[in-house]
């Protein structure tokens, strides 16, 4: 990440798409180039619905059993793999 106007810009997208995208949790959920490897494995693999903003917020509070074990071991992924910056 590196700051722009006040804004925490998502360094990877930059680099990799040219792209000044604001980092927020919202992207590296769904959207982050950097993570895509973990979106696959753990996300993708069960998560059938799109990467909107609403679809987001749509899954998150999920009672579902079943979502929410699936929701959180990509959390517990994708949290390794921020953190292994
Ligand atoms: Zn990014």
């Amino acid at each position: 990440m590196y700051q722009k106007e006040n804004r925490m810009l998502c360094y990877f997208c930059q680099q990799l798409k040219n792209a000044n995208i604001i980092y927020c949790e919202y992207h590296a959920f769904l959207k982050c180039v950097k993570y895509d490897i973990v979106r696959q494995s753990y996300l993708f693999n069960w998560y059938v619905h799109g990467t909107d903003l609403h679809e987001f917020y749509a899954v998150l509070p999920s009672q579902n059993p079943e979502t929410f074990k699936y929701v959180s071991i990509y959390i517990y992924h994708l949290m390794n793999a921020v953190n292994d910056i």
